[in-house]
């Protein structure tokens, strides 16, 4: 008889050993399905020795139910999943699950029957229906899916089926996707491209595991070069996957992927359809789906023949994951090249720190791009130093930056203003009792949206619409906005320059792939003038009319003592800033600051960006601060401020004695209320050598907490 041992999808489980029955093939990695009391769960054959068992005696043993008909997940990939679980101190199962995480892909294999709505009205409404009819617009998927998707039964959705309001589809789940073609479209390299590439394609060639950092200037062509290494990968018949920071990205990105390779690639993020995701899982693992381009959860996806992993945008802190199982799918990315034997390219004109010092380290090879391609120039930056001109009182545009504006719209060429701030004002106040407008669930104010007519908090997604009295005195009409967002930035504008068509670009308004090429259209037909947005304009935008870039508040991330603070303010004005010029026509930036002497504002005037990374880098290594130290979190969290805090001294109090090892706290985290949980937080700064993991296991294994308590830990935070 064989004995095999299945991770199974529960935290408190962990792993149990089951019976593979007579006749039944069930390798490591295979998907199963598992008796677990009455009920049927998922799991996976986690063979590897290294899972603890639970002992029990093998004649009582229950049999596997049945082996699910999809490739077992494959070595690298488990090793990986391993990996994630000892390094980030998350349960197995939890990172198992990110692999899993569609289930429906698991089962619905062949031909299976989709239901979508028809547009039919129906003659009889319910309040389930209009439920229906709203939730499952552009929806497509099996009955349960969409039960679920609906949050009604299906029994609601069949008598919706029987009068025509839902019409079934037959679909092919595992019919394959087109092949990209290598050779579609392929451009002739200038000199550093060429030498690039070149890199890259023979480390694709060889199959061996070899980090890249394609560090090249804003237009330097960093897209067109490592897409030789796609096509080498393609050429040799295996899969790539091109990890985005965004999905507002994909649109432009997709565009480029067709012209290139003639076929758009399988994208992969958390607005799929059901169906969609049922599809591109199972291509993924059959090998039908040559390029993925995804979020950072793509990096758990089951490839079957992975041969060249590209993370594009790698400075993004959204590549950084806050919760659930906290990992940097940058560094998450270089180890699922390293479990597979391919080279990893990590892309980026402002590369994060920690990639610069691996470069440096000689860990990761350093391939620059220095100039733009086709002979553009890099956008003449300009600081507006906001102490000596002032814009009028209530604006926040001062006179040259308003200028350079009106000369744009004049010539018809395009301009964009970046602040990163959603909605139209961060505070609102009560103009009467000065009542300010606070979230109920987190440490936060709520901010205005006109453009929605909405208050709304932008930690966890409460929303109010603004109330005509002020909730504390009573007066009506009492709202004033304080500071500014995008919204009042782009009303400012109409009003400066009346005529001139502007558009909002933040994750409000380009919340949908649909909505992200929407506006890519218009801005390429030349139907926008002034583009005022937030980070999300900062990259990836390729818009050759756009000659002006306007920072409205370069001093804002400034503030705050974040450690990555001025990395990331360098990092977002370059960004920004090589959105301009990147046509024909030469770009200008003007930077509105009051602090034009800063190190970061001095060194984005001059252009020395080695020097301001080296001074960086300086500061880190004296604070023994990433990448020279070693950083962890531990948040502990409760609904209840009191046991929160009980529970976070009570760790305190237990705290490891080791040399070369700092505990801080415990202190109120920086968002001491966070959608209605109290949290507190102690930080970990260790050598660089220090065994954080190993010292963090032992110190809370022994601990038992109150129910009501979570316990959170952050490796390698990036929130200070
Ligand atoms: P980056 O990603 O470095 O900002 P891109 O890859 O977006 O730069 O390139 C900038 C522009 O130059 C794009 O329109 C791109 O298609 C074009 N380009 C870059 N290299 C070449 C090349 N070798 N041949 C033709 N066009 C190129
Ligand atoms: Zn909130």
């Amino acid at each position: 008889m064989s004995r095999v041992r299945c991770l199974v999808f529960n935290a408190a489980l962990g792993a149990l050993d089951y019976r593979v029955p007579e006749g039944m093939d069930a390798p490591a990695g295979s998907v199963v399905v598992l008796p677990l009391g009455p009920r049927q769960i998922l799991g996976v054959v986690w063979d590897d020795g290294e899972l603890p068992g639970d002992d029990y005696p093998a004649h009582k043993l229950r049999a596997v139910l049945e082996v699910l008909p999809v490739p077992p997940l494959p070595a690298p990939l488990r090793r990986l999943i391993s990996w994630c679980a000892d390094y980030y101190l998350a349960p197995l199962s939890a990172v198992a699950r990110m692999t899993l995480s569609s289930s429906a892909a698991l089962k619905g294999g062949g031909t299976v029957t989709e239901y979508r709505l028809t547009g039919v009205e129906p003659a009889r409404m319910t309040p389930q229906r209009l439920q229906a009819l709203d939730l499952l617009q552009g929806e497509q998927a099996t009955m349960r899916e969409l039960a679920e998707i609906a949050g009604v039964s299906e029994a609601v959705l069949r008598g919706m089926l029987g009068q025509g309001l839902l019409e079934a589809v037959l679909v092919d789940s595992d019919r394959p996707y087109p092949e990209p073609d290598p050779r579609f479209a392929q451009p002739a390299l200038e000199g550093e491209q060429a030498a690039a590439a070149a890199e890259m394609v023979a480390a694709v060639s060889a199959h061996a595991f070899q980090p890249f950092l394609l560090d090249g200037v804003t237009g330097s062509g960093k897209t067109e070069t490592y897409f030789e290494a796609v096509a080498a990968a393609l050429e040799a018949g295996r899969q790539v996957l091109v990890l985005l920071p965004e999905i507002a990205l994909t649109a432009a990105f997709l565009g480029r992927f067709e012209a290139r390779f003639g076929v758009a690639p399988v994208t992969w993020h958390s607005s799929l359809k059901a169906s969609e995701r049922r599809r591109a899982w199972r291509q993924v693992a059959f090998g039908g789906a040559k390029v993925v381009v995804g979020a950072r959860s793509a990096l758990f996806l089951p490839f079957a023949d992975l041969g060249l992993v590209v993370v594009d945008e790698a400075h993004e802190v959204a590549f950084k994951q806050d919760d659930g199982v906290r990992y940097n799918a940058r560094d998450v990315a270089v180890m699922r090249g390293h479990f597979e034997q391919v080279p990893v390219v990590l892309a980026s004109a402002t590369p994060a720190l920690e990639s610069l010092q691996m470069a440096e380290a000689g860990r990761y090879r350093r391939l620059v791009l220095p100039s733009r391609f086709g002979g553009a120039t890099l956008p003449k930056i300009e600081i507006v130093n906001l102490t000596e001109m002032q814009p009028p009182r209530g604006r926040w545009l001062a006179p040259p930056l308003v200028e350079a504006l009106a000369d744009r719209l004049a010539k018809g060429e395009q301009s964009l203003l970046f602040l990163n701030r959603r909605g139209y004002a961060p505070l609102t106040l009560c103009r009467h009792c000065g009542f300010r407008f606070k979230c109920p669930n987190c440490s936060a104010w709520l901010v205005e949206h006109r453009l929605s007519q909405r208050l709304a908090c932008h930690h966890c997604g409460h929303e109010v619409p603004p109330p005509p009295v002020c909730p504390e005195c009573g007066e009506p009409d009492c709202l004033v906005a304080c500071g500014p967002g995008v919204e009042r930035i782009a009303d400012e504008v109409g009003e400066l320059l009346p005529g001139a068509r502007v558009a909002v670009v933040t994750s409000d308004t380009l919340a949908s792939p649909a909505a992200a090429a929407e506006f890519v259209a218009q801005a390429e037909a030349k139907a926008i003038d002034v583009i005022v947005g937030t980070q999300l304009v900062t990259k990836g935008f390729h818009f050759p009319e756009l000659t002006l870039v306007g920072v409205v508040d370069a001093d804002m991330g400034l503030d705050g003592g974040d450690l990555r603070a001025a990395e990331r303010t360098y990092q977002q004005i370059a960004q920004v800033a090589g959105r301009a010029g990147r046509g024909a026509k030469a770009g200008a930036v003007l930077i509105q600051t009051r602090h034009p002497k800063a190190a970061v504002i001095a060194a984005l005037a001059s252009g020395e960006r080695d020097a301001f990374y080296a001074a960086e880098t300086e500061a880190r290594r004296e604070a023994g601060a990433p990448p020279f130290g070693r950083w962890a979190a531990i948040i502990v969290s409760s609904e209840d401020e009191a046991e929160a805090r009980e529970a976070a001294r009570a760790i305190g109090g237990t705290r490891p004695d080791e040399p070369g090892v700092l505990i801080l706290g415990p202190a109120p985290a920086p968002l001491s209320l966070l959608r209605g949980r109290h949290r507190y937080r102690l930080l970990i700064a260790a050598r660089r050598s220090a065994e954080v993991q190993k010292l963090i296991r032992t110190w809370l294994a022994p601990l038992r907490m109150p129910p009501g308590v979570r316990v959170a830990v952050d490796i390698d935070p990036y929130s200070f």
